[in-house]
Parts: structure tokens; C-alpha cells; sequence
């Protein structure tokens, strides 16, 4: 059955019109849908009884379920093991900032592309998530966060997550369509305004270019990890897909159509990809393209085949780019005790499943 919640405004609007109904009940049923997060049609108490029957007939409202709640007691960073309809898991990651918390989300049912020192990568690709699935993870966030956090917890994250972020499972740009439609859901309708989404994506040059041709102002960050082609295709393998070269140009594209900062994100690893040069390197590949470095010093996971450098590697990487006058933060990777850092999202409960 269609999940009702898969539907932008302008496609329930239409439903409803073949309905015989008028415009206002779409508004109805968006506001059900993506600001009360409604979980049958009976709820919708100021719809006409025989609509709720109709609709409950023709469509499902899926939402995610909380399975497990995980809170690093180091930082606060909280991981939601969710589960989708068809027994699968995801997981979304809540990060606590003084300015405002992020909420990274899930793409995908873990990812194609195979990062070497990716958690997610080692489950394969299992499926893409639809617009709801990615929607509802926000909206579970902020209902879980405003009614059954604990005081004392909510109180850590100071205020309600401000910012979204696809760094969760799964690779967004490869699931191009649903996570736009789902970008559109979550600005029109939960009121996140597209500034504060980000997508971090392995980088696809086509899909940059595409994404560039929207009319929103997502921030765009790409997982360099590495200045030179031959040695990101050692760590990345989407590398002996799309050259560098390419991956700039778009990048570039992307900066002349929305002027704004773009983030490279720099996992960093002993002995791959941490060394002056590399860093020389990195300068000289961002050279007049306004954006930010994020170092991330490796979150190593159960059987991860690298280990992340010593601090003193990882100072000496960022002054070197600061030297040649690149904007550096090293992100404090959070929740990396509670194996919610980047790229750590590869859940055991699917892993156990894809390979009964
Ligand atoms: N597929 C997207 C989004 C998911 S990964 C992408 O590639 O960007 C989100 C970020 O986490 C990426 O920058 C990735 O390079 C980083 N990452 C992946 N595994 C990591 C690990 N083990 N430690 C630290 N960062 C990691």
C-alpha cells in the first residue's frame, strides 16, 4: 500500500481534488501528517468520518519506530536505532551543540559505494529509503525530543536541533529523487529552512550539478579524503568512477550558482592519508574555492583496517592548510564512544539479517 506520508502538499492536494474534496483538507492532512506525526487516519479527528475510511483504505501512514535509544555519556551525542516497516533498521545520530543541535539522518538502508573505513559500507546496499522514511526521522526526533526526553537530558542540548545533516547511513546523492522530495517535505511542511540542511556525498559529479540546479540553498559537503586520485581510489573506490578533476568542476558549479561556503571533509588516517604532502596537496586542490576543510580524525569500528593518527599528526595536518590559508576546523567527532560518530552506522540487527 502507498504510504500516504511518501506525498509532498501538491500530490495529496491532488488526491484529495479527484477525491471531490476541497484544498483545505490537504492542508488538514499535512498538518496530521508532518507536524502532529499522526499514526492512522482515526487521528485526524477534524476530517469527515467517511474521508478518514476512504483514505485509510487506499493509503498506510509508515513511520519509523524507536528501537533503542543510545546516549554517550561523554558528550551526549544520543543514537536512535529505528526500525522501518519491513523490519530493517537505521539509525539517526543527535548531536548536542551549544548553538543547536544537528540531527544526522539515513539515506539509505546502508550504501553501495564501499569507503574503506566506513562502518555502513561493510553491510552493502540494502535499499533506498523513501521520502517519508527519511522525513519521519526528523519529525520523530523532534516528537521523542519535546515529549519523552528526560529534563535533565534535554537540558544538554540547550535548544531543539536547528540543523540536518545526511551523514548518516547510506550515500543521499544515489538516492537522488526520494531525498529531494524529502528536502521539499521538510522545508514546506516541518519548516527547516533548506540553510540548514547539509548533504555529504562521496561525490558524484553529476548529481552535484544537478542538485545545483534546485532552488534551494542546501549546504554541500564532499568526502575528499584524500588530494590525489590514485590514492583515493585505495580508500574510496567511487574514486576510479569519477576523477578529481571532475569532482571540482562540479563543486566549482555548485559554488557560482549558490556562493556559498563549501565544506571537503577529511576523514583522516594513519599512514594513508595524513602526511605534509597530502596536506600541500589538499591546499592546492582548494585553491580559490571558497570553503572549509573539516578534519575528522578516523572513528575506528569493530574490524576497521585503519587507525586514526596520533593528535600531534592531526595538529600538524591543519596548520599546514591554515599556513596556506584555508579555513580548518577539526571536528570533535561526538558520540564516537557510543560508536554514533561518522561514518559508524552500520547496524548489527541488519547485518544479521542480510546474511541469514
Ligand atoms: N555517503 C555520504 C554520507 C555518509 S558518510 C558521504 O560519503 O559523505 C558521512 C561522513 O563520515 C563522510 O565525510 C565520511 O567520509 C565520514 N566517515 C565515514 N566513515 C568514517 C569513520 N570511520 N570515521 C570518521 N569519519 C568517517
Amino acid at each position: 500500500m502507498i504510504a500516504i506520508n511518501d506525498l509532498d502538499r501538491e500530490e495529496i492536494t491532488r488526491t484529495l481534488s479527484e477525491l471531490g474534496e476541497p484544498r483545505y483538507r490537504a492542508v488538514q492532512i499535512c498538518d496530521w501528517l508532518y507536524r502532529r506525526r499522526a499514526t492512522s487516519f482515526e487521528d485526524m479527528t477534524n476530517l469527515p468520518l467517511d474521508l478518514r475510511r476512504h483514505l485509510s483504505k487506499k493509503f498506510a501512514i509508515k513511520r519509523v519506530r524507536l528501537i533503542d535509544e543510545i546516549v554517550s555519556p561523554e558528550d551526549g551525542a544520543t543514537k536512535y536505532l529505528l526500525q522501518l516497516h519491513d523490519s530493517l533498521h537505521i539509525e539517526s545520530v543527535l548531536l548536542p551543540h551549544p548553538r543547536g543541535a544537528t540531527l544526522c539522518i539515513s539515506s539509505q538502508v546502508g550504501c553501495a559505494f564501499g569507503c574503506r573505513f566506513c562502518a555502513t559500507a561493510t553491510m552493502g546496499f540494502i535499499r533506498n529509503l523513501s521520502p517519508g522514511e527519511i522525513v519521519d526521522q526528523v519529525n520523530f526526533a523532534i516528537d521523542y525530543l519535546s515529549h519523552e526526553t528526560p529534563k535533565e537530558r534535554r537540558q544538554v542540548l540547550k535548544r531543539p536541533f536547528s540543523n540536518v545533516v545526511f551523514m548518516g547511513m547510506g550515500e543521499p546523492l544515489a538516492n537522488f529523487e526520494n531525498v529531494v522530495k524529502a528536502i521539499r517535505i521538510i522545508i514546506e511542511e516541518v519548516g527547516i529552512g533548506s540553510r540548514h540542511i547539509t548533504i555529504s556525498t562521496c561525490a558524484i559529479p553529476e548529481k552535484i550539478v544537478k542538485l545545483a540546479e534546485l532552488p534551494y540553498e542546501i549546504k554541500l559537503a564532499i568526502s575528499l579524503n584524500n588530494p590525489r586520485d590514485e590514492k583515493r581510489k585505495e580508500i574510496m573506490p567511487v574514486a576510479g568512477k569519477f576523477a578529481l578533476k571532475e569532482v571540482m568542476a562540479a563543486a566549482r558549479y555548485y559554488y557560482s550558482k549558490k556562493k556559498r561556503f563549501l565544506t571537503f571533509e577529511y576523514v583522516l588516517i594513519e599512514g594513508i592519508n595524513d602526511s605534509p604532502r597530502d596536506a600541500q596537496e589538499v591546499a592546492r586542490l582548494l585553491e580559490g574555492l571558497p570553503s572549509k576543510i573539516n578534519l575528522i580524525a578516523l572513528n575506528p569500528f569493530p574490524d576497521c583496517p585503519y587507525r586514526r593518527p596520533k593528535a600531534s599528526t592531526i595538529t600538524r595536518f591543519a596548520s599546514l592548510l591554515e599556513a596556506k590559508g584555508r579555513n580548518v576546523t577539526v571536528r570533535k567527532s561526538l558520540g564516537s564512544d557510543i560508536l554514533a560518530g561518522c561514518g559508524q552506522l552500520g547496524t548489527l540487527a541488519n547485518k544479521l539479517r542480510h546474511k541469514s
